[in-house]
């Protein structure tokens, strides 16, 4: 395994797969104390950080405001603030707004303090009007701190924007551990997926020649392996195992920056958890935690492997197959049922969907291929599912689809349907080819309902 050696500083580095992977965020800490590095961003990352802008909510500015401010000054470092009144900032037109009328041509950086949506508004912000930020999160509750997209709620619809990432990120593990419950449960799911998203990642190197870095995966499984052994212990709110969690989160951002793209931190697992949003969005219910659905999603994977990768296709006839399954227009009178509204939207991402015989029969024939080796390679690798439960019933967190509100009728639909909302091969899609997925997610959905 090839792991950089200044992995938490910018890098680069040429890899056994034969790519250079890079990383651009200057600095990065994880540690008691981190937060004091704020004085030191002269030197660590240039002269030109004289004043800072610190967008923070009322709720964190009275629990650590002081604490920044304190290290601001020790540095001699000037700073103006922006103060959210809400303890819920909301990532939308409102908020870039307020940010965008607190700031004036004086600031140098932005310090963007709090979790997800503070963090995706300076993102955002950050690239439209060239200001750099430094992130310092608030919770280890998803592995986006050092994205460069930002997922932001215009007109009322959840958009995904292209972004920067910060310059520096700050993760003070004594902050950290302090977290709200549900958030640290949230974090503990977006870095268990990880061994699902890395098996995805694999089937499409195999079946479609997709590129594909095992030194990468391997250097994520081992910290989502540190992490997932000491897991019991984040729910007592121990500093090492927040440390071990964060760290993880961390890597699997970097590890997206790597290969450019986000295969190693994102699989199936990922889609159910859109596909679930979209449709509570629908329905005007209650919308859960990132991390909250992807670890429940997680776990309907696991059980979607065991139930596919113990078939056997070696006698499966594909003409049959492609026989019985939708031709373009009753696909797309499927989908308009689907998702409505957002129909167009999934027909732009599935606009090179295969419907031509010949070209479908051939893609079908090379999965049929593909499989005995998928199998020899990932049943020993299956996660297990247990181990997953304990940990997220030990934080008080849902482990099962009907504690996030799904029937079996709407679980059975997720699987169905959760590969149309983006176009990255998964091994939902390879179950389409081998005509099996309409019968795995009606089993998984009633053992999971169970
Ligand atoms: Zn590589
Ligand atoms: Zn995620």
């Amino acid at each position: 395994m090839i792991i950089p050696e200044n992995i938490w500083q910018a890098h680069s580095f040429e890899c056994s797969c034969g790519q250079v992977h890079s990383q651009p965020i200057k600095d990065i800490s994880i540690t008691k104390g981190a937060l004091d590095k704020l004085g030191a961003v002269k030197e660590n990352l240039g002269e030109t950080y004289n004043k800072g802008f610190i967008i923070i909510d009322s709720l964190l500015n009275e629990l650590i405001g002081d604490k920044i401010k304190a290290a601001l000054d020790q540095g001699g470092i000037l700073y103006s603030l922006c103060l959210f009144d809400s303890p819920q900032v909301l990532p939308n037109e409102t908020s870039i707004v307020k940010i965008m009328a607190d700031l004036d041509d004086t600031i140098d950086f932005m310090i963007a303090v709090g979790s997800g949506a503070v963090n995706d508004l300076a993102r955002f912000i950050s690239s439209r009007c060239r200001i750099p930020y430094i992130s310092i999160p608030t919770a280890a509750s998803m592995d986006g701190y050092s994205a460069e997209v930002s997922l932001l709620v215009l007109n009322g619809i959840k958009k995904t924007l292209n972004a920067t990432h910060p310059t520096a990120i700050y993760a003070d593990t004594s902050i950290l551990k302090n977290a709200p419950p549900k958030l640290v449960a949230a974090g503990f799911g977006d870095l268990i997926c990880k061994k699902t998203a890395a098996f995805d990642w694999r089937i499409s190197n195999l079946i479609n020649g997709e590129s594909y870095c095992q030194n990468t995966v391997d250097v994520v499984d081992q910290i989502v392996e540190k992490t997932a052994n000491n897991a019991l212990k984040i729910s007592e709110r121990d500093e090492t195992a927040i440390k071990d969690l964060a760290e993880g989160l961390m890597l699997s951002g970097i590890a997206m920056h790597w290969v450019g793209k986000s295969r190693p931190a994102a699989g199936a697992e990922h889609h159910l958890a859109h596909f679930i949003g979209m449709k509570a969005m629908m329905k005007n219910h209650p919308v859960h935690l990132h991390g909250i659905e992807v670890a429940v999603m997680t776990l309907v994977m696991i059980e979607v492997y065991h139930e596919i990768l113990s078939r056997d296709f070696r006698n499966i006839d594909i003409n049959v197959i492609y026989e019985n399954s939708l031709d373009k227009d009753a696909y797309e009178k499927r989908i308009l049922e689907v998702f409505k509204d957002s129909a167009p939207q999934i027909f732009k991402e599935n606009e090179n969907k295969i419907f031509e015989k010949e070209a479908w029969l051939a893609h079908a024939q090379k999965v049929k291929e593909s499989m005995p080796q998928i199998k020899e390679e990932l049943i020993p690798r299956i996660p297990d599912a247990q181990r997953i439960i304990s940990v997220l019933t030990s934080m008080g967190a849902p482990a099962k689809p009907e504690e996030l509100g799904l029937t079996e009728e709407d679980l059975k639909e997720a699987i169905l349907y959760a590969k149309e909302v983006r176009n990255k091969y998964t091994i939902l899609d390879a179950a389409e080819y081998l005509g099996c997925l309409e019968d795995v997610a009606e089993k998984v959905a009633a053992k999971m309902s169970r």
